[in-house]
């Protein structure tokens, strides 16, 4: 309509966030993330960081990015398909795929590109997508770009997935593939998904299984090779193990592991991956030197998990719930939103940055802290920061 203002939609729809306190507000890290840092100018203890093994400031890792800077340049100048592919992506894969115990590795830009680009190009009209009710964003939007059936199975409910992959049996015209989908460790709750017997019911119906193991490489199985090493599972268990160099590597990116057939099949069908260039030779180089860090220092993956047995016990005892928690994803549940805002709040005045988690992310009346342990923890921060969750719980009624 003549002199309407078509874009007037963009700041009411933005001030309808503001007035329920639904929109983002920016924090400022300033310098590198590291266990004390500075957020807006406050000295503060990280617990929400993804950087698990501070590996983004490891010495080896910030070295690798510097030189391949001077090697190969600051960016690789196109798409992998075309004349972005450098030895240093090559050299990426290889040592991925030898760390994961694969046959094959590909690299994406991100773990989010490669869930958007992959599950569609699994599964197509007359298949059918069988998804965890609680994974993540970026599986719901790739699923979303498939033109498969759907059907959610209960949070970890091996029984109920059971049930989902008996009834698509019989469905009419047969299903001509099934793919069965759960992140490894989910991410608000820090629960782990049963993947073993997910597995096991997979296969008893010939479908596909693919995990995103972003919360979990780096965290668990041997020397943190994430979910699949955890339960022993081969690859013809799991057939696509995707995952993230944006969280324990302590880089960006994302990939996925498998067969040789299953990479040359992704990144040939993968839009996200063939239309996109591709990381520059800082990230790469920084990629494979966390995955060199990994394979020699593992020291990093005990320190996690001491602070992670510490922390926990810790909050505990101080008499806080913290759920569903089994991996260093340790939500410290608040219940209602406006109270865990609060709390976190006065966590950051007395130094200590964790946010809260609250609806539409998890259910109304399940608002938490989420904080996430890393292995660069002291004792001490973890005391002061224990110190201000109880000091905040008890002004705040909460203990
Ligand atoms: C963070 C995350 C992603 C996205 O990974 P990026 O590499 O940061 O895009 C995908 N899946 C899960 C479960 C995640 O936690």
């Amino acid at each position: 309509m003549a002199g309407r203002d078509p874009v007037s939609f963009l700041r009411q729809e933005y001030e309808v966030l503001v007035s329920g306190d639904l929109d983002w507000k920016l924090r400022v890290l300033q310098g590198p993330s590291t266990p004390r840092c500075v957020v807006d100018g406050r000295h503060v203890i990280m617990l929400c960081s993804n950087n698990y093994l501070s590996l983004s400031n490891h010495p080896k890792v910030k070295q690798a990015a510097v030189e391949a800077v001077k090697t190969h340049g600051a960016g690789s100048g196109s798409v992998r398909s075309i004349a972005g592919n450098m030895d240093l992506h090559s050299e990426l894969e290889k040592r991925l795929a030898g760390f994961k115990g694969a046959e094959a590795s590909l690299v994406y830009q991100t773990g989010f590109a490669a869930n958007a680009g992959l599950i569609p190009q699994l599964v197509d009209q007359g298949d059918l997508i069988v998804s965890d009710e609680l994974n993540h964003g970026s599986i719901i939007d790739g699923v979303r770009l498939s033109r498969a059936d759907r059907a959610v199975y209960k949070h970890c409910d091996t029984e109920d997935l059971g049930e989902v992959l008996a009834k698509a049996e019989g469905h009419q015209p047969a299903y001509r593939r099934v793919l069965v989908i759960t992140d490894g460790v989910f991410s608000m709750d820090g629960d782990m998904a049963p993947l073993d017997k997910v597995a096991a019911h997979a296969r008893a119906h010939g479908a596909m299984v693919y995990v995103d193991d972003a919360h979990g490489e780096g965290v668990l199985g041997e020397g943190g090779r994430g979910i699949v090493a955890h339960h022993h599972l081969s690859r013809s268990d799991v057939h696509v193990e995707m995952g993230t160099f944006s969280k324990a590597f302590g880089v960006v990116g994302g990939h996925v592991s498998g067969s040789r057939d299953l990479v040359n099949f992704a990144y040939n069908k993968s839009r996200t991956w063939l239309l996109s260039g591709s990381h520059p030779p800082a990230v790469v180089a920084a990629c494979t030197a966390a995955i060199d860090v990994l394979e020699t220092e593992p020291q990093h993956v005990r320190n996690l998990w001491a602070n992670t047995d510490y922390f926990r016990k810790g909050v505990r005892s101080l008499g806080f719930d913290t759920g569903r928690s089994v991996t260093p994803i340790i939500p410290v549940m608040i219940g209602d939103s406006g109270a865990a805002k609060r709390f976190s709040s006065r966590l950051y005045e007395l130094g200590v940055f964790a946010l809260p988690i609250v609806f539409p992310m998890v259910a109304k009346d399940k608002a938490r802290i989420r904080t996430i342990m890393n292995a660069a923890l002291t004792r001490q921060d973890l005391d002061d920061a224990l110190s201000a969750f109880e000091k905040a719980g008890k002004e705040q009624g909460l203990l």
